[in-house]
């Protein structure tokens, strides 16, 4: 995921909390207020049917909002794995290992792929390269993303993402 998407999900999330919030409060404001007419006037009038399905439609919009929030955190902060010395989300994205930022791939001057790919955390602007469990450079990132990708042929336990 791209920063700009990271940025605009987290004000959309930042969003449809501090609505909820606001729902909240103007609720509470309106009960408040107009307590007395809802007790008097339209509480006989309804039924307690609809009283029931009201109430029902409320929690299920909650529960919504809440999964929607839950979903968008997560899409937020991703759970990262460990391989050459930086961090990969499962869409196999480099990360900081310090900060967890995306990491840029630089691959400027690289054109037969003869030296390792520069990795800049946009955060910290520190710059790693790709090594091995051996120490040995792994020269691009795509060298990384088939190295992880047989990797997790090999392992059944996980469903092998295409490469790309
Ligand atoms: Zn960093």
């Amino acid at each position: 995921m791209s920063t700009r998407d990271k940025i605009k999900e987290a004000a959309v999330s930042h969003i449809v909390e501090k609505s909820l919030v606001l729902v909240a409060i103007l609720v509470g404001l309106a009960w408040v207020a107009l307590k007395p007419f809802i007790v008097q006037r339209i509480l006989p009038a309804l039924s307690k049917e609809l009283l029931a399905g009201l109430l029902a439609a409320t929690i299920i919009l909650v529960l919504v909002a809440s999964a929607y929030i839950f979903y968008l955190r997560k899409k937020l902060y991703p759970k990262l794995k460990y391989h050459f010395g930086v961090l990969w989300d499962e869409a196999q994205n480099p990360f900081c290992p310090k900060d967890k930022m995306p990491l840029q791939i630089k691959k400027a001057n690289n054109p037969y792929e003869k030296f390792p790919d520069d990795f800049v955390c946009i955060g910290c602007e520190r710059r790693f390269t790709l090594t091995d469990e051996n120490g040995f450079a792994i020269f691009t990132v795509n060298d990384a993303k088939q190295k992880m990708f047989s990797a997790q042929r090999h392992d059944p336990s996980r469903t092998p993402s295409p490469p790309q």
